[in-house]
Formats: C-alpha cells, structure tokens, sequence
C-alpha cells in the first residue's frame, strides 16, 4: 500500500458496493424516511463515476473540494448537502497535507465535523454520524498510538459497523426519522448504514 489508490477506483468499489445493497438500503429508507436515500446516493455516486478520471489527474484537496461541490450541486437530500459539506471541508483541510495515517485522520474528522455542524447533529440521534463519528475517534486514537495504517483501518471498519448498529434502537432526533418517535425503533438509519458501507468499501481497497 506504498502506492496511492486512485480516486476512480475508490469511487467505482463505493458504488459497486453500494449497487450491492441497494435493495436492502432502499428499504431503509423507505421505512423510517421518504425512500430516496439510495436514488440520492447513486445519483451522486454516477457524477463522480462520470469525472473520475479528471479527479485522478487533480491534487488530491482540489480533488476533495470538486467532489463536494458536485455532490452538493447534483446528488440532493439532506446526505448530499451533508456529504457535499464533507469534502468541501475535506478539501480545506487537505492542502499541503502528505495523507500519512495521521493526516488522513485529521483531514477525516474534519470532515465529520461539518457533518455536526451543518447537520446540527451529534451522536445518538440516529443518523449518519453514529457511524461517523466512531470512525473517526478510531482513526484519531490509532493514528496517536502509532498503530500501523492497516490494522487501524480494521478497526475503523468495525467501529463503523457498530455504531450503524448501534442505530437500530434509537429514537431519532434529527431528518425525517425524527417525526416518527417510538416508531423509529427497530431499524436502521439509512444514512448510517450507507457511510458504513461506503467506509468498508474503501478500508477494504487498503487492506
Ligand atoms: P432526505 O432525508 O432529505 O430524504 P436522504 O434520504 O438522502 O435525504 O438522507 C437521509 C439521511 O441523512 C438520514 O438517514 C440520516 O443519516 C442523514 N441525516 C438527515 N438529517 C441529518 C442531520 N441533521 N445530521 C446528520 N445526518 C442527517
Ligand atoms: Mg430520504
Ligand atoms: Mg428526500
């Protein structure tokens, strides 16, 4: 992995995975929001595919930077403003920056940190940010401990997949979901599983 991955390849295995569960991500959606989660994702997921290749040519923070303004501009919902706000940032926060294990977790968490504060969300109300945000702490904490970039990204992927679970039982208090109450409980945020799947799928391009 001394080799960087390119972008286009990143984004290709995002979308295959996510075209992977689509039906399953559909249904999310359509149980506890307005079921267009999965059309919103793949929407944005295709603008990406469709300029991959001009991305691979870019530094990687203006590459950041375009794939947000895309993902603002085309992929709509609350994710594509939310996800759009992330790679802006991402971009900001990416300049002059070599993606050691220690760059890429503070340019990730800034990231996340967008997500909160245009979302005005923390974790616990059942959204995107309960896979988020312990993704992100994982990377932080391993990255201080000097723990090697793949085993962090192992645990990375796990802390991801338990907190997309740790979703399923909550109450919502943010987007849609937040206007069932008690009904909300028992499934799964959409947004929260879509992150996780999309962090796996990169992760697993490393490993
Ligand atoms: P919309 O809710 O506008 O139809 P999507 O269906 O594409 O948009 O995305 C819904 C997902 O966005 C939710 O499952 C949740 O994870 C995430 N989300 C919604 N509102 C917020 C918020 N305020 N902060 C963080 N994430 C949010
Ligand atoms: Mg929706
Ligand atoms: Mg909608």
């Amino acid at each position: 992995s001394e080799q960087a991955i390119p972008l286009s390849q990143l984004i290709k295995n995002v979308h295959q995975c996510i075209n992977a569960h689509a039906e399953e991500v559909a249904e999310l959606d359509a149980a506890i929001g307005d079921g267009d989660h999965l059309n919103n994702l793949q929407r944005g997921l295709a603008t990406l595919e469709s300029m991959s290749a001009e991305l691979d040519q870019m530094p990687l923070s203006d590459a950041f930077s375009k794939i947000g303004m895309s993902l603002m501009s085309t992929m709509g919902g609350a994710s594509g403003s939310l996800f759009g706000s992330m790679f802006v940032t991402m971009g900001k926060t990416a300049k002059d920056q070599p993606l050691t294990l220690v760059g890429l977790s503070e340019v990730f968490s800034a990231g996340v940190e967008s997500i909160k504060a245009r979302g005005k969300a923390d974790i616990g109300e059942k959204t995107m940010l309960d896979t988020l945000i312990p993704a992100s702490q994982s990377l932080q904490q391993d990255a201080a401990n000097g723990v090697p970039l793949e085993t962090s990204l192992s645990h990375m992927q796990q802390s991801a997949i338990t907190g997309m679970e740790s979703t399923k039982d909550m109450l919502a208090t943010k987007g849609r979901a937040s206007f069932l109450g008690e009904r909300a409980r028992g499934h799964i945020d959409a947004g929260a599983r879509t992150s996780q799947l999309m962090l796996c799928a990169i992760a697993d391009e490393v490993i």
